[in-house]
């Protein structure tokens, strides 16, 4: 069986004593399996990294810059192997995972601004012939630890901006689907990377804990589920590294009586199916403000539903592929039953379907539920599959408390044709980041991505400007060139 290993110091390693199936979610097929690193392992990348980083960090950034060139380019040309290793291990389908593919790259055309984005802040004459600027100077060796539903795209969050920065980095990919994560990371040695500025190694809490605790790693970027993301920041910030770790979500679409129905229809359709709802940003909550606007938003789903299909990734007719692990189907059908014993309405109920060829594979249809509650576990939790639920309002006031009221602030949307309620939501409401009729309001390359409450813990957010200040630490000095002959008198009053 093909053993999936770590890159490390440019080369392929392969430490075989503890593996771990990879499956194709779609077959239900252990098809690969990946190495788990040991402590000793995930040290010798974090020693290959310490060693590049001196020649690095006095690489010019403009050189820096262009291995991103390059391996943008080596993105573009590789997508289609890319995407086929994300729907192989994944599940989704090409189209979105040429999506993914492409909001990755959009984040390594940021990095090769780096000669732009690394310029520091200059004053002339703060005091007679003194000069004071700020510059933006790289940590060290850092760290990224991402999630399953993004193997191309969250990784590329990190590891671009804090490498053009001058940092080398450490990336521990989901031990669950790390082909695409690893290839991509070949990549750039093939862009002229020098070796040891960028190792992979695949693992689990063995690998993580050693990367959180050694001495030598200065900052770590999280992006995973609530509860791992607390423990990675308190551990990191415990052991004195910078730390941000986004978590998990919950994310509501506010449907107001005056929405374009259709159009809000069409758009909670890819918003809460795409990718089978894994995605940290997916819809799954509609609130609908009055009994009409419920009405009508439930039965216009329920016909559009009827056209969905879910299958495997390499048919680009299907909509939405399966979920990752069989135990996660058995969670994600759990929380339907438990909705329904709970009182709420399964008006499309896509538990075990029916896939042609695919008897074993790990899928969930797409699956409406009517008249959730805020007290039902399946409203609480994060679901994390194709499952939208609607709950009942009626006013915009009570949607906006119960999104605020919800632990997780990661998106949110609302659905309305009247401007004024459109910004009052985007001025108050406690979230992230908020779409207005635009259902997944990922940041672009040059923003910053990130939630509020528990789906983010740490200051800044990811990638974009936030990013290029996570990555680096500020210096600044100041600086007096006295002209020969002048010299000046003793002073013990606080300069000014
Ligand atoms: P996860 O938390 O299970 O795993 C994330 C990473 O943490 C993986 O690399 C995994 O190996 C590691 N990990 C898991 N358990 C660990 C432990 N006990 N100790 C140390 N490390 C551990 O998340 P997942 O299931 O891979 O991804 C789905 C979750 O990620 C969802 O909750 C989703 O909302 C969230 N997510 C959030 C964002 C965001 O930007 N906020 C983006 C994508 C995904």
């Amino acid at each position: 069986m093909n053993t999936i290993g770590h890159l490390i110091n440019g080369e392929m390693v392969n430490d075989t004593a503890r593996t771990q199936a990879v499956f194709n979610p779609a077959t239900g097929k252990a098809e690969k399996q990946v190495a788990l690193a040991s402590k000793a392992t995930v040290e010798q990348a974090i020693s290959a990294a310490q060693a590049a980083y001196p020649a690095w960090r006095n690489t010019p950034p403009i050189k820096r810059a262009r291995v991103m060139f390059r391996f943008k380019e080596l993105l573009e040309q590789n997508a289609d192997h890319i995407c086929k290793l994300i729907g192989q291990e994944h599940g989704k389908i090409s189209h979105d995972a040429a999506g993914e593919l492409q909001r990755g790259i959009e984040n390594v055309e940021f990095a090769c601004g780096a000669p732009e984005l690394l310029k520091g802040e200059h004053s002339k004459n703060v005091g007679p012939n003194i000069d004071s600027w700020s510059e933006f100077q790289p940590l060290g060796v850092v760290a990224g630890i991402t999630p399953f539903n993004f193997p191309a795209m969250v990784p590329m969050w990190m590891f671009p901006l804090a490498i053009v920065c001058g940092n080398t980095f450490i990336l521990k990919p989901s031990e669950r689907d790390p082909s695409s994560t690893l290839y991509i990371a070949q990549l750039l040695k093939e862009a002229g990377l020098p070796d040891g500025v960028m190792n992979v190694v695949n693992g689990d809490k063995e690998a993580v804990d050693t990367l959180l605790t050694d001495q030598r790693i200065k900052a770590v970027s999280f992006v995973g589920s609530t509860p791992i993301a607390e423990y990675i920041y308190t551990t990191a910030s415990a052991n004195g590294k910078r730390c941000q770790a986004l978590g998990g979500a919950k994310n509501h679409a506010i449907v107001m009586p005056d929405a374009d129905m259709d159009n809000a229809v069409n758009q909670l359709l890819g918003a809460a199916f795409g990718s089978s709802g894994e995605r940290c940003m997916a819809l799954s909550v509609a609130v609908a403000v009055g009994d009409e606007a419920g009405d009508a938003l439930v039965a216009k789903m329920t016909e559009a539903m009827k056209g969905l299909t879910v299958g495997e990734y390499t048919n680009a007719n299907n909509d939405f592929g399966p979920v990752i692990t069989a135990a996660h189907k058995e969670k994600v059908n759990g929380f339907i039953t438990s909705a329904q014993s709970q009182g709420a309405d399964i008006v499309v109920d896509g538990r075990n379907p029916k896939i042609e060829g695919f008897a074993d594979g790990f899928f969930v249809g797409a699956t409406l539920i009517d008249k959730v509650s805020t007290e039902m576990d399946s409203y609480q939790a994060e679901i994390f599959g194709p499952v939208l639920q609607i709950v009942r309002v009626k006013t915009m006031q009570e949607a906006m408390q119960l999104i605020d009221d919800h632990e997780y602030g990661n998106g949110t949307c609302i659905f309305t044709r009247d401007g004024e309620a459109a910004r009052y939501f985007s001025d108050n409401i406690q979230v992230g980041m908020v779409g207005i009729n635009v259902p997944l309001p990922v940041p672009v390359a040059y923003h910053s991505f990130g939630g509020w409450k528990r789906s983010l813990f740490g200051d800044l957010h990811a990638y974009g400007p936030d990013g290029v200040r996570f990555y680096t630490k500020r210096k600044t000095i100041t600086q007096r060139w006295p002209s020969s002959g002048v010299r000046e008198g003793v002073s013990f009053a606080f300069p000014s």
